[in-house]
């Protein structure tokens, strides 16, 4: 007998990574029936798929965790204030059978195409082997960096050791032990893995095309006394996180850089240097991300504390960033990264000096040679903002593809929606805020949710940005972009480390307190931005 077609549901929500996994929960929790669909074979996201030695949060653990429940809160015990990557997959798949998700799950489900039927005002999702799946809402939590990007470096697939990317890493161990290995890209993810991977290798060569600006992490165990505060704090601490800029417990400060003395900014520079993760950014003077003097005193800060630290001058000077500023990139946080440039068996390649010709069968060869490996590491990070959703195959009305819609860069409403595709969302996709993910990724599933709710509370269920107010928040996030001349535009935020991809600014520095104020509005104003209506 043929299999009869899948009943449609309300909510189809693509990626069991924490914002989809909300998601799910949430729009279950809403009355919707739902539907997760995970190219993955498990849960967790960037947390699944990234399993490199040294992954790990540079978010404290419980300002990255949910908040929506105290009593998970209460009864997940984080290890150190920066968990790593078992711990925070083995968190979230708690989550997953604790709140009973886990059989609306499909796991190992890619989704190959969406497209919009106008007169149904429902979507049609397919997957690889053809298999289609009907839904009302159709809800993307793809990720902003669930892509990865392989340079395009001849000879990539002639390499007959083993190859890795940090983005795609198996679930069983990889041996290092005694074997030559090479690791690609030194940003957030290379950066983690060098350190972590050094220890047991015969020789490890670092291949640097950009050095960043990277910051110890100061991680710690959470000791027990620490636990029962956070547990004591917990209104307290889910209200600042709620309202906070960043979706950080950090303190801004309340001076900009020249207002100190250069021996007071010394000091404050080393407090920095000495505080937790992200800190340096959102605690740091006031004027760090506008003033180009202000930034530079910062930079000369850790260029000096680099020199301190690597013992060969001209190792130390490749790895002071040269060509941007503090926060132009994404700042990468580290614990042993320098140090292990000190190790008799490392060694950096400046590729800004000697290019990367080919990958051979046995090795890299640069324009100053080649080099045999058992193993190279792929650390090139990701096709950042838009990657997952324009690969989805999405067409919405009048088969628009999403492609061609964002061809010149992705237009949207909140991060939330974008016109001409109804009923079509994607929290935690581009434009949302910036800083620690989970806050405000939470924000626009709360508002997803609750526009869905208010949807059907009211007959409706075809809901559809105005062009004019995606006009309108794109306008803004263009606005507040760091732009030069004081910031350039070479990081992944703008596209830049993908070839041929429009520079657009992908976040949205204006971030969470503008987020804030128009979801307020659109609530108080019955969503004016959306046109509601019933199907045909
Ligand atoms: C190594 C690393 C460390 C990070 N550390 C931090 C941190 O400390 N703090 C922070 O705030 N952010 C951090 N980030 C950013 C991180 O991506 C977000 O914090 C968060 O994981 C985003 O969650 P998400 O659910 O939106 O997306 P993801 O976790 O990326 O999940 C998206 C899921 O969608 C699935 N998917 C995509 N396309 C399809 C498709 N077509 N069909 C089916 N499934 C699909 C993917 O397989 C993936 O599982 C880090 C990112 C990386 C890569």
């Amino acid at each position: 007998m043929p299999e009869s077609p899948p009943a449609p549901v309300d909510v189809l929500v693509v990626g069991a990574g924490i914002t989809g996994i909300y998601q799910l929960y949430r729009a279950r929790e809403a009355g919707f029936s739902v539907q997760l669909l995970e190219a993955g074979d498990g849960a967790g996201g960037t947390w699944y798929w990234n399993r490199y030695p040294g992954a790990r949060f540079d978010s404290e653990s419980y300002t990255y965790a949910y908040l929506f429940s105290e009593e998970l809160f209460d009864e997940w015990e984080w290890h150190e204030h920066f968990a790593d990557q078992p711990e925070i997959e083995r968190y979230l798949n708690h989550v997953v059978d604790r709140f009973d998700l886990r059989r609306h799950i499909r796991f190992g489900a890619k989704v190959a195409a969406a497209v919009y039927d106008e007169p149904s005002g429902a979507w049609t999702v397919t997957l690889p082997d053809g298999r289609e799946l009907y839904a009302r809402y159709l809800v993307a939590a793809t990720g902003v960096l669930s892509v990865p990007y392989f340079p395009d470096v001849p000879g990539r697939d002639d390499f007959r050791g083993e190859s890795y990317h940090t983005g795609l890493w198996p679930a069983a161990p990889v041996d290092f032990a005694g074997k030559r290995v090479a690791v690609i890209g030194t940003g957030s993810s290379g950066v983690q893995v060098i350190p972590a991977s050094a220890g047991d290798v015969a020789s490890l060569t670092v291949y640097q095309r950009t050095a960043n600006w990277c910051t110890p992490l100061n991680n710690a165990p959470i000791t027990p006394e620490e636990q029962a505060q956070l547990r004591a704090d917990f209104d307290a601490m889910r209200e600042t996180l709620n309202t906070s800029v960043h979706g950080f417990l950090h303190r801004a400060c309340d001076r900009a850089t020249f207002d100190d003395t250069p021996e007071e900014r010394r000091a404050y520079y080393e407090k920095m240097w000495n505080s937790p993760g992200f800190s340096k950014l959102t605690s740091n003077y006031t004027d760090l991300l506008q003033d180009p003097a202000a930034n530079e005193q910062w930079c000369d800060f850790i260029a000096a504390k680099i020199r301190g630290i690597v013992h060969d001058p001209q190792t130390a000077e490749k790895l002071i960033p040269k060509g941007h500023r503090f926060g132009e990139h994404r700042p990468p946080f580290v614990a042993g990264y320098f140090e292990t440039f000190n190790r008799p068996n490392v060694t950096l390649v400046d590729l800004t000096q000697t290019p990367m010709v080919r990958v051979t069968a046995t090795g890299i060869e640069t324009t100053a040679g080649a080099h045999d490996f058992d193993i190279i590491v792929w650390a090139t990070g990701f096709d950042f903002g838009t990657g997952a959703l324009t690969r989805m195959g999405i067409c919405g009305r009048g088969g628009l593809a999403l492609t061609d819609h964002w061809a010149d860069g992705p237009t949207t409403y909140l991060g939330v929606q974008t016109a001409g595709f109804p009923n079509f969302f994607f929290p935690g996709g581009p434009h949302a805020a910036a800083g620690n993910n989970p806050r405000y990724n939470g924000d626009q599933v709360d508002f997803v949710t609750d526009l869905l709710v208010y949807a059907r509370d009211h007959g409706f269920d075809v809901v559809e940005v105005d062009p004019a107010a995606e006009e309108e928040w794109t306008s803004m996030v263009d606005r507040w972009a760091v732009r030069p001349p004081a910031f350039g535009q070479s990081s992944y935020y703008f596209g830049a480390n993908i070839p041929g991809k429009p520079r657009r600014y992908l976040l949205n520095s204006a971030g969470r307190p503008k987020l804030f104020a128009e979801i307020a509005d659109q609530v108080a104003s019955d969503y004016k931005a959306f046109k509601l209506s019933r199907r045909a």
